[in-house]
């Protein structure tokens, strides 16, 4: 029996303002336990919210992105549920009549509908530790955009390339810093599998703030429900959670009906109106969005995929905007090559980020602009201009300093070793004639090391290491 998947995905985007959503206390990831909370965070009776505007105005800025109607009356209502991090016993959220409505998302495989966005406050936090539950409100009434899809999914790769697409955008209308090891970012999958046209049972795994979580536990959980029902059993619909240590999902509680929740408009608050010149002006100032980047990358004649990695996130875009404005499309070309397969490899396997780089080496872009400008003009190698990357982003060299100094031409006898190994890696059958006894071609291997290097070594260093490493080779 073959089994089909069908996911859908509820992502919780913490929108980015300086304030909570129906409270004056600050949003502070970085803030001592408890020192971010109001009177109605912590629900005292008698506090009453007001409606944070900036908070409207970014959900309103990230719907209209998402391609949503927008409802211009928007109503917040109370979902009511018990938990020790609820102090109010209600959440308040928008559930009758939420700010937009029916968009999409347009991906390489096709459009995936996104049913509704709405806004929310989020929930206090409860730390277990040493058998005993601490309480944190500093999240309590932080706003939040809930963006929700159709069931349009069918596998994990689509379900992890609309998460990049979602996130690129909400970097690009700067309405969610979107830092998923903070929590700023969170996916609830909706899974089911099924053998007929018929959909299965679903479970919902909850709160997934990683690419790779989101990955693993599709795979689990879409495996033990056909595991499941091959076996004869049932699948029940649960909410689960995974566990990242052991990769397993677990089931937490079984999945409320939404009458359950006794949802009614908060008496509080007022319904949110938005008048149509107010959204059309928004709209008509979104910023660049990555769709449109993407286009203009695949103007100067780049790749589709490159297109992609170049606008995973905003700054990265910028980045290249910034580094190439004065180039022709040749080395905006030559420009983008450099960055996908040479410097973020190089920073992946230091577990460094573009942007912290950026950050840290205010001379970086101007830097690797040199760099590059130097190696395709063909006054450096690519070996020496790899050689001087490295030296910028793990030593914070700056460039000036490592040509006048000529650090870089020590630099050269150091990785001497380096640039023979990676040469002769490279040449296998000239090996075998070496060892067969055509000691002569130990010239060629110098001749080729002069020419990475410009002659900026010494040739009898190069050959003496060059036999070493061919003796060992031998
Ligand atoms: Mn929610």
């Amino acid at each position: 029996m073959k089994f089909k998947k069908t996911l859908g995905l509820e992502v919780h985007a913490q929108i980015n303002t300086k304030t909570k959503l129906f409270s004056r206390a600050l949003v502070d990831d970085e803030a001592n336990a408890n020192t971010c909370v109001d009177f109605l965070d912590a629900g005292f009776p008698g506090a009453l919210p007001v409606v944070n505007e900036q908070a409207i105005h970014l959900a309103l800025r990230t719907a209209l992105a998402l391609n949503m109607e927008i409802n211009d009356v928007s109503i917040f209502d109370r979902k009511h549920y018990f938990y020790q991090d609820l102090p109010l016993g209600y959440q308040i959220t928008q559930f009758y009549k939420p700010i937009g409505v029916n968009g999409y998302i347009e991906c390489s495989f096709g459009k995936i509908r996104i049913n509704r966005l709405h806004i929310e406050c989020d929930a206090g936090k409860s730390i277990y530790k040493e058998g005993r539950t601490y309480i944190d409100l500093n999240r309590s009434g932080v706003p939040l955009m809930e963006i929700v899809t159709e069931p349009d999914f069918h596998h994990e790769d689509e379900v992890i390339e609309y998460m990049k697409e979602l996130r690129a955008i909400l970097l690009a209308v700067k309405t969610c810093k979107c830092d998923m090891e903070k929590g700023n970012l969170r996916a609830d999958v909706n899974i089911s599998v099924s053998a007929t046209n018929e959909l299965g049972t679903r479970a919902e795994i909850k709160n997934l703030n990683s690419f790779s979580a989101i990955r693993k536990a599709i795979q689990y959980e879409a495996n033990f429900q056909i595991e499941t029902l091959k076996s004869g059993g049932v699948v029940q619909q649960e909410t689960k959670l995974f566990d990242s240590n052991e990769n397993v999902t677990q089931a937490i509680r079984d999945k409320a009906d939404a009458h359950e929740y006794l949802y009614f408009p908060d008496p509080d608050l007022l319904p949110v109106k938005l008048d149509k010149e107010f959204i059309q002006q928004v709209k008509e100032n979104l910023p660049k969005l990555p769709k449109e980047m993407r286009e203009d990358l695949q103007s100067y004649g780049i790749q589709i995929e490159q297109s992609y990695v170049l606008t995973e996130t905003l700054e990265r875009f910028e980045f290249f905007e910034q580094l190439t404005n004065d180039f022709n499309n040749d080395l905006k070309l030559k420009t983008s090559n450099w960055i996908s397969s040479e410097l973020l490899g190089k920073l992946a396997k230091l577990d460094i980020e573009l942007e912290d780089l950026l950050r840290r080496n205010r001379h970086f872009v101007d830097n690797f602009k040199e760099i590059i400008k130097l190696c395709e003009t063909e006054e450096v190698t690519r070996v020496i201009a790899k050689l001087m990357i490295d030296e910028i982003i793990i030593h914070d060299k700056n460039f000036n300093e490592l040509f006048a100094n000529s650090e870089l031409l020590k630099k050269i006898d150091i990785d001497l070793d380096l640039l023979i190994i990676s040469i002769l890696d490279k040449s296998p059958d000239e090996i075998e004639k070496f060892k067969k006894g055509k000691v002569q071609i130990v010239m060629y291997f110098v001749g080729l090391v002069m020419k990475e290097t410009k002659g900026k070594c010494s040739a009898d260093l190069a050959k003496e290491k060059i036999i070493e490493e061919l003796e060992k080779r031998k």
